[in-house]
């Protein structure tokens, strides 16, 4: 049976009271609600990271994100956080290659394989980003496209590695839009990468990878998007900064 995981990216927002007064609705709405088959995983910015734990506490099926490392293993990179120090904080999962990050920080697919092998190697789980430009997906060519991203990127590690990575496709047209994709098109895609996951690390691995959707996955569309047999969750950014709607998606 694959996780089903709602993470929620929390993005550049919250001040240190408002991460304090989402994380605690949250995690009482978790426990309220009784939701017992569904991971959570809170990705606040780095400053919240200790103080969203103590307020995660050892709940169970809650866990900590950060939305970035570095790819060095320590020593002198002023800014940079790795992977080694967010495990000491109680850090469990990354999110990397976000298409924030690839457009804005240029961030490339080699240098994205030296994350998740940072991230992996301190007993982390990756959050691995990809997805498609409007111009790529009205071209058609989106299938290939995002096949690329994950062959250039994690087709270098061995199938002990790749099946503790969670895939996240995000299509850039719907990331924050308010237009998502259509669960077919999700499940189209989700499918196409399972498949392709399959072709180089065979069925088993494949089908044991948590792919998630995101993109503009709200409380009104994510019952229909995670109702498909290949959308195993969802990385949630707006809607995540709203404990209801969170919620409600994990629901
Ligand atoms: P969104 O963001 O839900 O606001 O579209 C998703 C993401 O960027 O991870």
């Amino acid at each position: 049976m694959r996780k089903k995981i709602i993470a929620g990216n929390w993005k550049m927002n919250m001040t240190f009271d408002e991460g304090q007064k989402l994380t605690s609705e949250i995690v009482n709405m978790f426990k309220d609600e009784n939701i017992t088959d569904v991971q959570l995983v809170l990705n606040p910015p780095f400053p919240h990271l200790h103080p969203v734990k103590k307020l995660i506490g050892d709940t169970k099926n809650v866990f900590l994100g950060a939305q970035n490392c570095s790819d060095k293993e320590s020593g002198a990179y002023t800014g940079e956080v790795s992977a080694k120090i967010l495990a000491s904080f109680g850090v469990t999962h990354v999110i990397l290659g976000h298409s924030e990050r690839r457009e804005y920080f240029k961030e490339d697919n080699s240098l994205l394989t030296e994350k998740v092998k940072q991230v992996l190697a301190n007993g982390l789980t990756p959050i691995f980003c990809c997805g498609e430009s409007l111009e790529i997906r009205e071209a058609g060519t989106h299938e290939p496209n995002v096949k690329f991203q994950l062959t250039d990127s994690l087709f270098g590690l061995t199938a002990e590695e790749i099946a503790k990575v969670v895939i996240a496709y995000e299509p850039i047209w719907a990331i924050g839009t308010g237009k998502t994709a259509s669960s077919d098109e999700a499940q189209q895609m989700h499918q196409t990468l399972r498949k392709h996951i399959a072709s180089k690390y065979g069925q088993e691995v494949a089908d044991s990878i948590s792919i998630l959707y995101g993109g503009s996955m709200n409380a009104g569309n994510a019952a229909d998007l995670l109702s498909k047999p290949d959308v195993d969750g969802g990385l949630i950014g707006g809607a995540s900064l709203k404990s209801r709607d969170f919620i409600t998606i994990a629901k």
